[in-house]
């Protein structure tokens, strides 16, 4: 860049909290004369689906001066102005009711926005530096502003309104804000600030406790990935890393970002004042923060190369997500057990639920992790009902080819090495200087590589294996060399119809038919929802299709009433024994 360039400069206001609009302004101080090209992000970088943010735009206009320029828009998420001279000033409402870690959400308690969705990448000046001012809403006092984005020495006000700098669009982009009176609570690791707000109602939340569960998990992910340094890997981004956790009743997500992360998390799961332990589903958020922090370094800066740059406009495909998701997925709980939150108990039966999602699904026969990585925009972002007969998960089977792999790396280097050298190994490689000179990412047939450089062990064939292939890893034989027995029970004690269902308004609906099982051979399909079975009544719950089985035996036909549409439906199913197909994980001798 040259310094001596001009920075775009945004500007953005909530206008209309009721309305959840925000108001967004873009001066470009020389644009190109010939007409400028305006183009809205279809993607935010973690979230592998084009979501076409354009069509949140509600207005936009183009001015001179005092002069209004002409736009034409030219394709779904770009403009072009008619010729002139500059500076360039765009103004935008943008509608914001996503509430959503992926896009912006406004009402009269709190602003949250994600640049992907209220800024503009003016073309050209991608490298160009930015700087942002934030404004109060005019109507609402006593707002609070958190973001990890650097301010502008001297420019913001104690609340935090006021101006921000990014070194270039993709830095803008980069930094999601928070606005509005969020519990919050601030811990040092290593010497760097870290800050969690809490936006919602959270009476009584326990922010110690949250407090010392985070910082010892930060602490153990810093000295994971710098065990001489113990630097912070946000430090060439920002002063501190922040968390947003969004509080509703039921929500669940996260979405990773160089020096924060915005979270969704359930009410029920986090801790309470004076309520003792915490409840079950706790762990569940310590997981997702574990995950969430994780991919500061494994994705945010240690990137496949089909994401360096990203090309915002459209999709971006890489065959690597089981590496950069389901590592992640790895060592989010097992650095929940180093850090010491949770008890080696915990842990294996987080795992052994990770092993029965996988083993579970008829789908991992057909479609291997890299083929699913490289389809997450069509078919893991896309599940419909057929899902888990069609596809794997990236994030939980890749999570697996990690076990197998560290177990691997274990046995054949007499435990010398492991995963966690892989890990380090990358993140000197591609990780620790990606935003000093030239970025560079992992290429697509690069990671067995990495593993003999890292470890001296050639793992190149059983990468091949289970990362193209479709077959079973061999997991029992590998925790076998540990000392780790693995055995299989039945989930239920009564015969099934091999379905998921749910609750509905309608009733108790199967949401999904497994491949040749009960319910398929006898031709229930998904979305009828079950009237009776042998003529008993089933409610809207899950459970009462439980108590009506569990008066049968395996191998007796019954009639089956549901709702296909409007049309009532009888079929004869002959009821499964229920699979063997729940794992259990259990040492026996130490590790
Ligand atoms: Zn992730």
């Amino acid at each position: 860049m040259n310094q001596a360039s001009k920075p775009i400069l945004y500007r953005l206001k909530p206008i209309d909290l009721a309305g959840h609009r925000f108001g967004v302004s873009m001066t470009i101080p020389e644009p190109r004369a010939q007409g400028q090209i305006l183009t809205m992000p279809a993607w935010i970088p973690g979230s592998y689906l084009i979501r076409d943010f354009s069509r949140h735009v509600e207005s936009i206009e183009a001015w001179s001066g005092r002069k209004r320029i002409a736009l034409t828009k030219i394709n779904n998420h770009s403009w072009r102005t008619a010729r002139c001279k500059g500076p360039l000033r765009i103004e935008l409402v943008v509608y914001a009711w996503d509430l959503s870690v992926r896009g912006a959400h406004l009402d009269e308690s709190h602003g949250f926005f994600n640049g992907t969705s209220v800024f503009l990448l003016a073309h050209g000046f991608e490298d160009r530096a930015c700087r942002l001012t934030i404004l109060p809403p005019d109507d609402m006092a006593g707002w609070n502003v958190f973001t990890s984005l650097p301010c502008v020495p001297g420019k913001t006000d104690r609340r935090g309104f006021g101006t921000y700098q990014a070194k270039d669009y993709d830095t803008l982009i980069d930094h999601p804000v928070e606005m509005g009176h969020p519990k919050r609570l601030h811990f040092k690791v290593c010497g760097s600030e870290h800050v969690m707000i809490f936006t919602g109602v959270t009476p009584n939340l326990d922010l110690d406790r949250i407090a010392q569960d985070v910082k010892k998990i930060c602490e153990t992910q810093i000295r994971f990935f710098e065990p001489q340094t113990a630097r912070a890997p946000f430090l060439d981004s920002a002063d501190h890393y922040l968390f947003m956790t969004m509080v509703t009743g039921d929500g669940y997500g996260g979405l990773e970002h160089r020096a924060s992360t915005a979270l969704m998390a359930a009410r029920k799961d986090l801790p309470t004042v004076g309520q003792g332990p915490a409840p079950e589903g706790y762990q569940t958020y310590l997981g997702l923060v574990s995950h969430e922090y994780f991919h500061t370094w494994n994705v945010k800066r240690i990137k496949p190369a089909a994401f360096v740059p990203y090309d915002l406009q459209r999709e971006n495909h890489s065959r690597l997500l089981w590496l950069f998701e389901g590592f992640t997925s790895y060592y989010d709980d097992l650095l929940l057990l180093r850090s010491g939150v949770i008890t080696q108990q915990d842990y294996f039966k987080a795992l052994s639920k990770q092993i029965t999602s996988v083993l579970s699904g008829p789908g991992r026969l057909k479609q291997s992790v890299a083929d699913s990585s490289f389809d997450a925009w069509t078919r893991y972002y896309k599940q419909d009902e057929n899902a888990p007969n069609a596809i794997v998960s990236y994030y939980a089977k890749g999570a697996l080819v990690a076990l197998a792999l560290d177990l691997t790396i274990r046995k054949r280097s007499q435990s010398r090495k492991s995963l966690d050298d892989v890990m380090r190994h990358l993140w000197n490689v591609y990780g620790r200087d990606f935003y000093q000179g030239h970025p560079k990412g992992l290429d697509e047939g690069g990671f067995a590589r990495a593993v003999a450089q890292a470890t001296g062990v050639d793992v190149q064939e059983e990468v091949a294996a289970w990362t193209e292939g479709t077959e079973d890893l061999p997991l029992e034989e590998l925790f076998a060399t540990q000392g780790i027995k693995m055995h299989w029970k039945a989930a239920k004690s009564h015969p099934v119809l091999d379905v998921k269902l749910k609750a509905g308004p309608e009733g108790c609906i199967i949401a999904s038919v497994i491949q040749g099982g009960a319910a398929h051979k006898g031709g229930l399909s998904a979305h009828d929802v079950m009237v009776a079975i042998g003529g008993l009544r089933i409610d809207d719950k899950p459970a009462s299709v439980d108590a009506v089985l569990a008066h049968h035996q395996a191998g007796e036909s019954l009639p089956i009433h549901v709702f296909r549409r409007d049309e009532l439906r009888c079929f004869d199913v002959t009821l499964a024994a229920p699979a063997a197909a729940e794992c259990h994980l259990e040492p026996v001798s130490a590790p």
